[in-house]
């Protein structure tokens, strides 16, 4: 039989991730310490799954990997490997990780999925640096064919075997690139977001026209604003922080308009309402 892997935290990439797994015949064992999550959890992967196989995007006749919840993250025990996706905060990450490299057996790849924070940082707080990875799958992951990989300082070559191995198991093709704030994409996508979001606040265009310029002059697929909705406008202002922490570009500082929906919890397509709305059964 083969191990399942874990993955931390149940919230959009949580189950997304759980979703490509399980999808390609993969035990998971899903873990938040929320428990409304871990509830909500099975169902948002059915709809996921069942959205994946109706375009496609799943290998056919394969039977489905099982998605067991839990509630704490001494459950990546004995885990074949480890996939972190809790909420983009450095300090919660790094605690998150540690405990889970003190459970876990010497070796075992820990691979966090965090947008921006540099995977050496996070590296720190553990007493086997070379165990750590970072992986960018996005939203969402049973559909997005490309998987950014990022390799830290100090990510040990069975680290990165490990990873790629895996992501070979479930069709994604992965590019592996050096390690910095926001790697390639968060660096270029949530900096050019914020932009959007800054050309809606000063009234140059109406958030409909700025995707649509967007989607049909550049051929940008779902347009920025809807993007913004689709990956949580709080974890894009949380990555926005942590960019501009960094880096020091003030191009990163979350405009007014962005933080006004986080603090009104109009987050995005998650909650129902962002720049757009969205009924319960599109969620
Ligand atoms: P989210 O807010 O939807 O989910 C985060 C989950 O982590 C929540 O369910 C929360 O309860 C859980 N959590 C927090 N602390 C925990 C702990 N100590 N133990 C267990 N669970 C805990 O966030 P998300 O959008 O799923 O993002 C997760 C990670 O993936 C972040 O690092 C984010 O930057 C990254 N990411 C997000 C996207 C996207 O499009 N949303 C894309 C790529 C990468």
């Amino acid at each position: 039989m083969t191990e399942p892997i874990a993955v931390l935290g149940a919230g959009v990439m949580g189950v997304g991730i759980s979703t490509l797994l399980a999808g390609h015949g993969l035990p998971v064992r899903l873990v938040d310490h929320d428990p409304e999550k871990l509830t909500l959890a099975p169902e948002r992967i059915r709809r996921e799954l069942r959205m994946a196989q109706l375009v496609g995007a799943l290998p056919p006749g394969r039977e489905q990997g099982r998605v067991t919840g839990h509630s704490d993250v001494s459950a990546a025990g004995g885990a074949r490997l480890v996939i972190e996706a809790v909420t983009e905060d450095a300090d919660l990450k790094s605690a998150v990780l540690a405990e889970v490299s003190a459970g876990t057996a010497p070796g075992t790849p820990l691979v966090s999925n965090t947008s921006s924070i540099p995977i050496d940082e996070l590296a720190d707080s553990l007493p086997r640096p070379g165990d750590l990875i970072g992986t960018h799958f996005m939203n969402p992951p049973a559909l997005i064919g490309t998987t950014e990989v990022i390799r830290g300082a100090r990510t040990a070559e069975a680290t990165l075997a490990a990873v790629r191995g895996l992501l070979q198991e479930v069709g994604r093709r992965p590019v592996v690139v050096s390690d910095a704030p926001g790697f390639v994409t968060s660096r270029l996508l949530h900096p050019m977001i914020n932009d959007a979001a800054r050309l809606v606040q000063r009234g140059t265009a109406s958030v409909e026209d700025v995707d649509a310029l967007m989607q049909g002059c550049l051929g940008h697929r779902t347009g920025p604003l809807r993007t913004a909705d689709l990956i949580g406008i709080d974890n894009l202002v949380d990555s926005l922080w942590v960019l501009l922490k960094r880096t020091g570009d003030e191009g990163c500082r979350p405009c007014g308009l962005l933080l006004r929906k986080v603090a009104e919890g109009h987050h995005g397509r998650k909650t129902g309402r962002g720049f757009y709305e969205y009924e319960e059964s599109t969620r």
